[in-house]
């Protein structure tokens, strides 16, 4: 495939009809590699985030073997595309023959699970399995997240004891997991959760061989900058590092948004402007889920045209729905018009995974080009701010 330098190019030569999806190889790469460098235990890559084979790839080529997965599509998915990877199901909820397909047939040994009810499904599932690796998903807090993942999985930790000492009778190895939510905007929010993990242990009084501060690591959007991953991996590790766990236990992490985000962008048309409101070829049903559902700010630029200045947009995408609206506002320039194109930044977490069929927009071309993600968290000054809000400080650090 042609590889094009950025978007002016790509739509200078094809004029695409279509939405086009931006690959940036070379930026998932470097994100990989700064988790694999600088996270001071192992990263497992949450494949929902970002599901392309190609980015499942090359994140296996650049050292990343350890994959969560939500559902039995996802278990194949990465089986079938590496074999020797390891898989770990990190949904609490799974079925009996999910379950059973994934330790038979895919080798499957790490579950997360937050009921009684789910170990013994897991069990039974197993045969009564001796090589499992049992994940307690506790509930934390998602107050510093964007998106909460707080009211939906996860056990209390007054509640999880039993829970955590059954497991431990059964399981080769016991993990406690969590998840703060996705666009976890400081590192504090790991720090309370990690507390939360402190509790349980002293108050289970079982041995813990993982403690997996799972995903919402954040990227850089509009008025979401975060502090640089740096703070956020130090006060991981101090945190952890007194933990009552024996020296052999082990640091996770899952990110999915933080590997993804930045090895995407999407080219879309402007088919009509009407006043403030840009109607173009790809929305809410498609590559911008998020834009619309949760009114994320993604970075936009009049392709061709290098002001940053401009004035507010929404945008209306191809379907015939109401809802299929992008408030935004993005800001772009006055004179747009009708069969202009715009580059939509850093849309690889949770973009082209929301793509549905819906009215019949589901087409997308994707091309590799070679040129800088609109922003990075892994290059230039966000790899160490120090000046960005909610930097934690540890007295004598
Ligand atoms: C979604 C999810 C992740 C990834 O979350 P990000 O916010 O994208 O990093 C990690 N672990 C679990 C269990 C998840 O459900």
């Amino acid at each position: 495939m042609h590889i094009f330098h950025n978007a002016e190019e790509l739509t200078k030569a094809l004029c695409p009809d279509i939405p086009v999806l931006l690959h940036r190889p070379h930026a998932a790469r470097r994100a990989a590699r700064y988790f694999l460098d600088q996270f001071p235990g192992k990263s497992l890559y949450a494949v929902k985030a970002n599901p392309a084979p190609e980015l499942l790839q090359l994140l296996w080529d650049e050292g990343v073997t350890h994959y969560d997965v939500a559902s039995i599509e996802e278990v194949r998915l990465v089986r079938a595309l590496l074999p020797d990877a390891v898989i770990c199901f990190m949904h609490p909820i799974k079925s009996k023959q999910m379950i059973a397909e994934a330790y038979n047939d895919h080798s499957v040994r790490i579950f997360s699970l937050d009921t009684i009810e789910e170990l013994e499904k897991i069990q039974q599932a197993t045969d009564r399995a001796n090589d499992l690796t049992l994940c307690i998903r506790i509930k934390v807090a998602s107050e510093f997240a964007e998106i909460s993942l707080a009211s939906k999985f996860g056990i209390e930790v007054d509640e999880s004891i039993s829970l955590l000492q059954r497991s431990r009778q059964v399981a080769e190895q016991l993990g406690i997991c969590f998840h703060v939510g996705s666009q976890a905007m400081t590192p504090l929010a790991y720090v309370n959760a990690l507390e939360r993990v402190r509790s349980a242990i002293v108050e289970a009084s079982v041995t813990i061989d993982i403690v997996n501060v799972g995903g919402g690591f954040p990227s850089i959007y509009p008025d979401m900058e975060p502090p640089s991953l740096n703070h956020y991996f130090s006060a991981i590790d101090r945190t952890f590092e007194d933990l009552p766990i024996s020296y052999s236990a082990e640091l996770w992490c899952e990110p999915g948004r933080a590997l993804s985000a930045e090895y995407n962008s999407l080219i879309v048309k402007v088919e009509q402007r009407r006043g403030s409101d840009l109607y173009i070829n790809d929305g809410a049903y498609g590559t911008l889920f998020d834009a619309a559902h949760i009114g994320w700010r993604f970075p936009v630029r009049l392709i061709g045209c290098d002001t940053k200045s401009g004035i507010e947009y929404s945008f209306y995408g191809p379907t015939c729905d109401d809802m299929d609206h992008m408030a935004g506002p993005f800001i772009l320039p006055e004179n747009i018009k009708s069969g202009d194109y715009i580059e939509i930044g850093m849309i690889g977490a949770y973009g082209s995974a929301m793509r549905t069929k819906f009215n019949g927009y589901a087409a997308i071309e994707g091309h590799i080009v070679s040129d800088e993600p609109m922003d990075s968290l892994y290059s230039g000054e966000n790899l160490d701010r120090s000046d960005r809000e909610n930097i934690l400080s540890f007295p004598g650090a």
